[in-house]
């Protein structure tokens, strides 16, 4: 059972690696930074430079390590990849520094979560690929200079904000990923269908991106949902009714918002009155962690205009009651 369950995983692991284009023009949507970046690759190509570092921030599930992937794949390059927490000493980022190759792209996802520390070791690293090496401990200690090949840094981050500006001022290329448009995700759960084997005409496709939060991520994860239903109760293609169907079994509503979406409104309504109230007091209320709503939940509602962000706490708009047909209060 242990070697069925590992050799699944591999397979969910490998349909992942194939669903991730791996070009800017297979890479769906995002047009101004897709635009920008082709741009700034052919110009380092033609010089035979290494590209500028690029910073890629927006939230979570929008294609930022895909992203990274394609640009290192246009630059011919290989990329290492690691993340902001799992880099815990300087001499962890020394290690991979120092292990690149010539023009590697190395990809930081969760940037903003590095520590102080190891952000005083990436300056010079960015911009004069060396690094600073302290040997020795009290009056003997001494700084020893190491150069690094010249490398491109992909930093992700779901919040530019948390970054400090002396790391996000080392960034020559800063580009937002944007929520994806309707008509992008019909092409992407299109493209998955035809890479799943799977029949679904115009009409299922749309109903799905319309529910998929304007997220490539989402879209693959109920493209996956609705053909597990429509294999098991239809065998066949998936059409618009069918789609409906499954998405209504999931809890997943025309706007796309789940169960815990729906929690975290109305909690809002039934007992702060729709507010304002504080993120950790939300939080506490539905049983989930501040940073989950924040950097999972809040944007997207905040994005339709479901929820507003006020200095005194989140505060529901008049939509989230027409929405779930609820009498508007009087103030
Ligand atoms: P996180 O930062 O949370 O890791 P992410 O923004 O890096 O998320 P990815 O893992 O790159 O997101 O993408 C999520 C999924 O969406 C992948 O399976 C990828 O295949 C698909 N995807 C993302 N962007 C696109 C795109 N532009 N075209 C086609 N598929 C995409």
């Amino acid at each position: 059972r242990i070697v069925s369950g590992e050799s699944e995983n591999m397979d969910e692991q490998s349909l992942e690696q194939s669903l991730r284009p791996q070009t800017l023009k297979s890479y769906i949507g995002q047009d101004q930074v897709k635009n920008n970046l082709e741009i700034f690759i052919e110009a380092a190509l033609k010089r035979k430079e290494t590209l500028d570092h690029v910073l890629l921030y927006g939230p979570p599930g929008l294609g930022k390590t895909t992203l990274a992937a394609v640009i290192a794949n246009e630059m011919g390059v290989n990329m290492r990849t690691t993340s902001g927490p799992a880099i815990e000493r300087p001499g962890d980022l020394a290690a991979i520094l120092s292990g690149l190759e010539p023009g590697d792209v190395l990809f930081i996802d969760e940037i903003h979560r590095l520590p102080r520390a190891i952000e005083e070791v990436l300056y010079p690293a960015m911009e004069d690929f060396c690094l600073d090496i302290v040997i020795g401990k009290g009056p003997s200690a001494r700084s020893v200079r190491l150069d690094l090949p010249p490398f491109t840094l992909v930093g992700a981050t779901t919040r530019a904000g948390a970054i400090s500006a002396p790391l996000r001022d080392r960034f020559g290329v800063l580009s937002r990923l944007e929520y994806y448009q309707e008509h992008h995700l019909v092409e992407i759960i299109k493209r998955t269908a035809q890479i799943f084997n799977t029949e679904i005409d115009a009409a299922g496709a749309c109903e799905i991106a319309r529910r998929s939060r304007g997220t490539p991520r989402i879209a693959n994860r109920l493209l996956r949902r609705v053909r597990d239903y429509v294999q098991v109760r239809a065998d066949g293609e998936i059409s618009f009714s069918l789609a409906q169907e499954s998405l209504e079994l999931l809890q997943v509503d025309q706007l796309g918002l789940d169960h815990i979406d729906h929690k975290l409104l109305l909690g809002i309504i039934e007992r702060f009155r729709g507010g304002p109230v504080g993120l950790d007091t939300i939080a506490a209320s539905i049983g989930e962690e501040s940073s989950t709503i924040e950097d999972v939940y809040e944007p997207y509602l905040l994005q339709i205009g479901f929820l507003q962000r006020t200095p005194r706490g989140r505060v529901v708009t008049d939509l989230v009651y027409h929405h779930f047909q609820l009498e508007v209060p009087n103030n």
